[in-house]
């Protein structure tokens, strides 16, 4: 039986160059993995707590050697000596040295980093790749090149990840799951760059937001979805065919005074009006899917738009759910969506993460395996994505350094998988 021997956090920068937690476990067969943890922007009031170091000397308060020493000195110490294939006891050691609800105490990015290094560690000493590993310690099928979680591109950035007059943060285009991955990704390249050439006619900009999607300056959210329509058109590929579109309202960030202010109305719309202008994009556009199209706290809402759309289109709980057992409890009992964005940080254990996941696919729902805002060069997700069996991959556009490590991870492992299964 191997063992840990060691447990060692640094501070590293994430993509939108601030800090984040790097974790390194070394077992006693001289084995090693690293795990760094990504943050986002729009963050969920009731994500798991990043714990940041506050001291406005060092990177504007948003240092995290306060993490890093709670891994250095304290989860260190009851870490080392435990067996890295038993993940489920180490993620409840993790989760009784802190004891709060929120992992308020020694912070969700320090604990996941432990979390997802050892899990790491258990794939390597276990002689598997890690999406292997994911599927036969959980006990998802296996993995096949068949069925890979179909990739969501976020192609234009607005809201808190973008510049301009979107409030909608992510305009999403979804190949069809027709597609292998491969292929998929190569459209998404070819779109990217045709949505590029569109823009530059357009004076509109062409500079990136945080996940690598355009920027651009536009007049409202129904002109970036027009734009998408555009450039789709004047690809190859068909709208509604080859291609959908899907969005990420990120609504809890637009929602001031029980209102929606959204660029393409002059006066705010209230919960029913904004569902009404959501019924209308999704006639003209039939989207695939609308992540957080109300306030994480507006249930009544999610629950009548699932009422409506639920059975054309996904509606994805992200800021509602945040990868949290009871959240998603409590958004079956009311049928307030159909699908959930699984981000392991805003639950801050490989297992919990798993436990939501597996709730999520006994109920029905959809399962997007996501990325965060800043992220890092990690692969990890794509693999635990593929081992979890997740429907979907929303990791960002096609490009930029932390999004394409997800993507090019996947096209590995698709090789890997048809090197395997030749016939399939
Ligand atoms: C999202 O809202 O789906 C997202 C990835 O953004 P963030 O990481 O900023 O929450
Ligand atoms: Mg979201």
């Amino acid at each position: 039986m191997p063992k840990i021997k060691s447990v060692y956090a640094r501070e590293i920068l994430d993509s939108r160059g601030n800090p984040t937690i790097e974790t390194t476990v070394w077992s006693d067969n001289g084995r090693g993995a690293v795990a760094s943890i990504p943050s986002g922007a729009s963050i969920g009031r009731l994500e798991a707590f990043e714990l940041r170091d506050g001291d406005p000397h060092r990177f504007d308060g948003l240092g995290v050697l306060k993490a890093c020493a709670n891994v250095n000195q304290l989860i260190s110490k009851y870490v080392v000596g435990l067996d890295p294939l038993r993940q489920n006891d180490i993620d409840q050691i993790l989760l009784n040295l802190d004891g709060t609800e929120n992992k308020s105490k020694l912070g969700a990015n320090a604990i996941l980093s432990v979390s997802q290094a050892c899990f790491e560690l258990g794939a390597s000493c276990a002689e598997i790749p890690t999406f292997e590993y994911t599927a036969q310690k959980y006990g998802f099928a296996t993995p096949s090149p068949l069925h890979l979680p179909n990739p969501i591109f976020n192609l234009i950035n607005g809201g808190k990840h973008g510049a301009g007059n979107l409030d909608f943060q992510e305009f999403h285009c979804i190949p069809s799951s027709r597609k292998s991955f491969s292929q998929s990704l190569e459209m998404a390249s070819e779109l990217y760059h045709l949505l590029k050439k569109t823009l530059i006619e357009k004076k509109a900009t062409s500079s990136v937001g945080d996940e690598g999607g355009y920027a651009p300056n536009l007049v409202s959210n129904t002109d970036a979805i027009e734009l998408l329509v555009e450039t789709i058109e004047s690809s190859p590929y068909k709208l509604n065919e080859d291609v959908y579109l899907g969005l990420d309202i990120a609504a809890t960030s637009l929602y001031r005074s029980n209102k929606y202010k959204i660029s393409d109305i002059k006066d705010p719309l209230t919960g029913s009006q904004f569902a009404d202008f959501l019924i209308d994009l999704n006639r003209k556009y039939s989207l695939l899917s609308i992540e957080d199209p109300f306030d994480q706290d507006a249930w009544e809402d999610w629950e009548s738009l699932t009422a409506g759309l639920g059975k054309q289109l996904m509606i994805v709980g992200d800021d509602l759910l945040v990868t949290n057992l009871s959240r998603l409890q409590e958004a079956i009992k009311r049928s307030a969506c159909n699908a959930i964005l699984v981000k392991p940080n805003q639950i801050g254990t490989i297992s919990e993460t798993v436990s939501v996941i597996k709730l999520a696919k006994a109920n029905n729902f959809s399962v997007i395996v996501s990325h965060r805002s800043g992220d890092t060069d990690e692969d990890f997700l794509a693999d635990f994505a593929v081992g979890v069996e997740a429907d979907f991959v929303k990791f960002g556009a096609p490009g930029r350094g932390e999004r394409v490590a997800k993507y090019n991870r996947l096209l590995f492992i698709q090789e890997y998988l048809e090197s395997l299964h030749p016939t399939q």
